[in-house]
């Protein structure tokens, strides 16, 4: 059996033309990014943000600060941006050099925190109540859904508990009514874990951490790893495991282009939560 694979950049584009008419219908739209420091990943980054941003029609605001930027200009900008109008989306490109994160998550208004990344939107998750959620877990749960995989019921293993991928995704899993597993690095025999899992999502960004040995035969897996090796970029998980599970996210072209299409999908939301098309759980 060769795995169907899991088409991420026809599902983006399929998502973006949608966001693109959302858009159309709900007028100006802003977005705006904050980026401190000069590393070319970053600013790479942000870069493609504003591009796919601009290409379904929502205004960008960017800011680069520069390396020596203290936490509080970087707070005292995310306050100005917070009380504008014309930003529906606030987007602080992390990490920032020498500045606390946490704080940074903490002081984007959570109804513009289109990562989210912010408690209130974070603890939503946890509750079941999900507002905001981050793009790259709301991209894995879309493309579950394109092929049709079965939550209800499922055995769902995560590898890796990050804040930004391993739970939040955990959570969309556990909404979806899964039987949820998350291991992490302290986790004693991985392949025992894995190999139970009829949906098995890998975000550790170890190349290769799982190989065929450790799927269980038809099961769906999701590759999130993004690995820069001498080969290109390559995922977490082990091309040879095409040959034992029946779904497979390709890296690249899985679930990376998912990730912006998500993150343009939270701006719109963010927008009718602020214009009061959705309530938003204020205190
Ligand atoms: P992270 O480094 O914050 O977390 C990695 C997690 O993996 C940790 O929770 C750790 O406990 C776990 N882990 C490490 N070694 C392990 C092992 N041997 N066995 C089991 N678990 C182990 O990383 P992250 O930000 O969650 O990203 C994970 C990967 O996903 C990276 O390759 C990253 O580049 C990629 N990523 C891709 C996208 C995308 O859009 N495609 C978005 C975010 C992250």
């Amino acid at each position: 059996m060769t795995a169907t694979s899991m088409d991420g950049r026809a599902l983006a584009a399929k998502v973006r033309a949608a966001v693109k008419d959302e858009v159309a219908e709900l007028g100006e739209l802003g977005l705006a990014t904050v980026l401190v420091g000069d590393d070319p990943a970053s600013h790479l980054y942000i870069t493609r943000k504003h591009e796919a941003a601009q290409e379904v029609g929502i205004r960008t605001i960017d800011h680069r600060l520069p390396a020596e930027t203290s936490e509080d200009e970087v707070l005292e900008l995310l306050r100005g941006l917070n009380v504008n109008d014309e930003v529906d989306g606030i987007l602080p490109q992390l990490p920032m050099p020498g500045i606390d994160e946490a704080r940074i998550i903490r002081a984007v208004d959570p109804v513009k925190d289109v990562d989210g990344f912010h408690p209130l939107n974070a603890g939503q998750l946890y509750l079941g109540r999900p507002t905001l959620v981050p793009a790259t877990p709301t991209g894995i749960l879309a493309l579950l859904a394109e092929y049709a995989i079965p939550l209800d019921g499922a055995r769902a293993v995560v590898v890796g508990r990050s804040d930004i991928v391993g739970k939040p995704v955990a959570h969309l899993l556990l909404q979806a009514n899964a039987t949820v597993t998350i291991c992490h690095s302290h986790t004693d025999d991985l392949a025992r874990q894995t190999l139970d899992a009829d949906v098995l999502v890998v975000a550790a960004g170890i190349a290769g951490l799982v190989d065929p040995d450790m799927v269980k035969q038809g099961a769906a897996v999701v590759d999130v790893g993004q690995n820069r090796t001498e080969a290109g970029l390559v995922g977490d998980v082990d091309p040879g495991v095409a040959e034992r599970a029946a779904f497979l996210t390709p890296v690249p072209g899985g679930v990376g282009p998912m990730t912006i299409a998500m993150l343009l999908r939270n701006t719109v939301l963010a927008a009718r939560y602020r214009r009061g098309a959705l309530a938003f759980p204020r205190v």
